[in-house]
């Protein structure tokens, strides 16, 4: 029996040795699909949502490409290229946090350095992280055309770039600022698109900006883990609140997500709760980037045993020991739902 089948990947070691520490033993379908080609040099277009493991598919092949043609730094010069090489574009703040930890956690071996760009935060400790010449940028459209437009990044070296999301930024009215970076971005590059659904928008995104891609495809997560219990409950619109209070007072819910639709209900939802005595904190678009990080910090270290969030912050939350999650407002889509319930059972 083979006792690392991500060896079958021709990656090198120190991102082997990254990934067994990550504790990862089989790459999943979007990882096996997807490393080879990205190494092979092609384009990707790849239909993966957020935890198939679609950021180790980029991220591992782009951290061996980007280490094998590194320049050292003797002989690179004063006046040498030296802005970024690789661009990650992601529609969420959290979602950029994730996918930077990613990058330093699978690159932790190798001397490459990244910096995340992101709105919502001073830009102190940005332009600072940016002037230490990152190799890697990961970034939220808007800010990253804000550094740029200040001359803080330079993306004309840049020859590697991920779309993840893709469709997330559609949705969010970001395409604008994408197509204006895409265009400050060398046309001679390798370009991956992730999108959790394949809409018409997206594939004429993917025509402008991919070149003869080749196609993966993550099982997409329409089927429930068997391994998370179920359980519904009929309630007047009047009695949902008390109801909830109730189910959360129970000792066997420990680290518990309640979900609502949206930011105002998250944050009447906390409020009412804590009355009743639970600690609980909300997680919702309309915080400050440093009240979410505040306040999934709390969650995950247990200073507050609920957090209330809204579906577009559920994308970016990956604790672990979540025991409960509560749906106290039902997601129009299926898909959300399955993607709610999957942040438990990790
Ligand atoms: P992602 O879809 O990239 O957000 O990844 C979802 C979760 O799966 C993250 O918590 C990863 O750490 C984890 N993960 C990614 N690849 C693997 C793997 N091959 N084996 C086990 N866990 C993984």
């Amino acid at each position: 029996m083979n006792h690392n089948p991500f060896k079958n990947l021709n990656l090198v070691k120190p991102l082997l040795e990254a990934v067994a520490e990550e504790g990862y033993e089989i790459p999943t379908p979007i990882q096996a699909a997807a490393i080879p080609e990205v190494l092979s040099g092609r384009d990707l277009m790849g239909t993966a949502q957020t935890g198939t493991g679609k950021t180790a598919a980029f991220a591992l092949p782009m951290l061996q490409m980007l280490n094998q043609r590194r320049v050292p730094a003797r002989r690179r010069g004063k006046r040498g290229k030296t802005g970024a090489r690789a661009l990650i574009l992601t529609p969420t703040r959290e979602l950029a946090l994730q996918i930077d930890e990613s990058f330093r956690a699978y690159g932790r071996h190798l001397p490459l350095r990244t910096a995340v760009v992101l709105g919502g935060v001073p830009f102190g400790a940005q332009v600072k992280a940016l002037a230490k010449k990152p190799d890697i940028v990961v970034a939220t459209p808007g800010r990253l055309l804000d550094l740029a437009g200040q001359g803080r990044l330079r993306l004309n070296n840049v020859k590697m770039l991920v779309l993840d999301e893709a469709d997330r930024m559609l949705d969010m009215g970001f395409i604008h600022d994408v197509r204006k970076i895409v265009d400050l971005v060398p046309k001679d590059r390798q370009t991956m698109l992730f999108s959790a659904t394949l809409t018409q928008a997206i594939a004429e995104l993917a025509n402008d900006m991919l070149r003869d891609p080749s196609f993966v495809e993550a099982e997409r997560a329409t089927a429930v883990p068997g391994t998370i219990e179920q359980k519904v409950f009929f309630v007047r619109q009047t009695d949902k609140l008390a109801l909830l209070a109730t189910i959360l007072k129970d000792e066997s819910m420990g680290r518990t997500l309640v979900f609502t639709r949206t930011k105002h209900g998250a944050d009447r939802v906390m409020r009412s709760l804590m009355r009743e005595g639970i600690s609980a904190d909300s997680i919702h678009s309309n915080k400050t980037q440093k009240g979410r990080e505040r306040a999934l910090a709390r969650f995950e270290r247990g200073k507050v045993r609920v957090l209330v969030a809204t579906d577009i912050v559920a994308r970016g939350i990956d604790v672990d020991g979540i025991s409960h999650v509560v749906n106290y407002e039902l997601p129009n889509e299926a898909e959300s739902y399955v993607h709610r319930i999957g942040r438990t059972a990790r």
